[in-house]
């Protein structure tokens, strides 16, 4: 006779165990996430978890600097602080070039060739025009696949919203959090149109140009303005029918920097060929740096560089505070709206209204 037990298990409403399914969370990252969910995640947690490189908790503190709720910020600030002291030890690479140079393939396979040397890299990425959507320059998860689950490296998608100086700034801090986590690589990805690159070569120390051998369009003014920034052009694609288009465009760039005024640091830029796809001419590009960075340490150049970005954080970080108090003052904002109708008007130029309004702005500070 089936006992009580069994009769349940023989019901059609009976629930039958099942086998055991794993987690959908690596565990070893849930445990760190589950303590993120107090409140009392505290900044000693966020830069202890930074400083051990915990990679999950440097990502969670990134969204930190990245937020724009005052409440964040504020944490994101004695975080920035923390880790300051235990940052500036990394290089600092900036790479741009037009959509289709190869960028990611060439993170990709320069990024594992330095892995393997022993460095450890973070790869952050300016791109004011991404909406996070098709075209994204480190959006795509397709991207940079063998990189993206090595240990030693570290990837994050630019931050999404905000003016170019705005994501300019968040990505300044991110460099110091991702060199607390002892990243001493850190490398800054762009995408060679507009103004981000010019953004770019005022947060690194050393700026790599990826461009492809064209028939010479590429010369003809538009890429000029980051030509000069560039510390190093890289003609990528160089490999199968392309190896002697590439070998003649480095001649047409080498010819064209002759051309431009040398530089204060001594450093005359180069042009190297590659191929990112088949990780060639990989070494003889970190020993160009290596070389630029042992040239600009022994000149002081280096550390001056370094020293003029700060004193240009400090301004911009002035400007921003002020800007932002000012059109965001509740009661200047009735105040500036009247004085634009003023000015359609011709009631008042708009330098006196300006002065007016920045009159009665430093006031309410008094
Ligand atoms: P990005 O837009 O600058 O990031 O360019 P991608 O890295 O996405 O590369 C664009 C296309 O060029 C892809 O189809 C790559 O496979 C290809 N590519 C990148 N590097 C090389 C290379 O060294 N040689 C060749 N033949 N193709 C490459």
């Amino acid at each position: 006779m089936a006992s009580e037990e069994n009769k349940k298990q023989d019901s059609a409403l009976s629930v039958q165990q099942g086998v055991e399914q794993p987690s959908s969370v690596n565990p070893a990252l849930s445990k760190g996430l589950r303590k993120f969910k107090k409140d009392q995640f505290e900044v000693m947690d966020y830069v202890d978890g930074i400083l051990k490189g915990d990679r999950a908790i440097l990502s969670r503190a990134i969204t930190l600097v990245e937020s724009a709720r005052p409440q964040d910020q504020e944490i994101a600030r004695q975080l920035i602080n923390a880790c300051l002291p235990h940052s500036g030890n990394s290089l600092r690479l900036g790479i741009t070039g037009v959509p289709g140079a190869g960028k990611s393939t060439f993170i990709e396979s320069f990024g594992l060739h330095l892995i393997d040397k022993g460095h450890k890299l973070a790869v952050l990425a300016i791109d004011p025009s991404s909406k996070r959507s098709k075209g994204s320059i480190l959006g795509d998860k397709t991207r940079m696949e063998d990189l993206s689950v090595n240990p030693n490296a570290f990837i994050r998608p630019s931050a999404s919203a905000g003016t170019l100086g705005g994501v300019a700034r968040k990505t300044r801090e991110t460099v110091i959090l991702c060199e607390a986590a002892g990243f001493d690589l850190v490398l800054i990805e762009t995408v060679g149109v507009g103004q981000s690159e010019t953004t770019v070569a005022q947060i690194v120390d050393f700026f790599l140009l990826l461009q492809l051998a064209g028939g010479g369009d590429e010369l003809q003014g538009i890429k000029r303005g980051i030509m000069e920034m560039a510390d190093l052009i890289v003609i990528n694609k160089a490999d199968g029918d392309n190896i002697k288009k590439a070998e003649l465009s480095k001649r047409e760039y080498e010819n064209a920097l002759h051309l431009f005024p040398a530089l204060e640091n001594g450093w005359i830029p180069k042009v190297l060929t590659a191929s990112a796809f088949h990780s060639i001419g990989l070494q003889p590009i970190w020993e160009h740096i290596e070389e630029f960075v042992r040239l600009t340490q022994a000149n002081g150049h280096f550390d001056g560089k370094r020293q003029e970005q700060s004193i240009g954080i400090l301004n911009d970080t002035i400007s921003h505070a002020l800007t932002e108090g000012f059109f965001y003052h509740p009661e200047l904002k009735p105040l500036l709206a009247s004085y634009e109708k003023q000015v359609l008007n011709k009631e008042i130029s708009p330098y006196e209204a300006a002065q007016l309004l920045l009159k009665k702005y430093f006031e309410s500070l008094k």
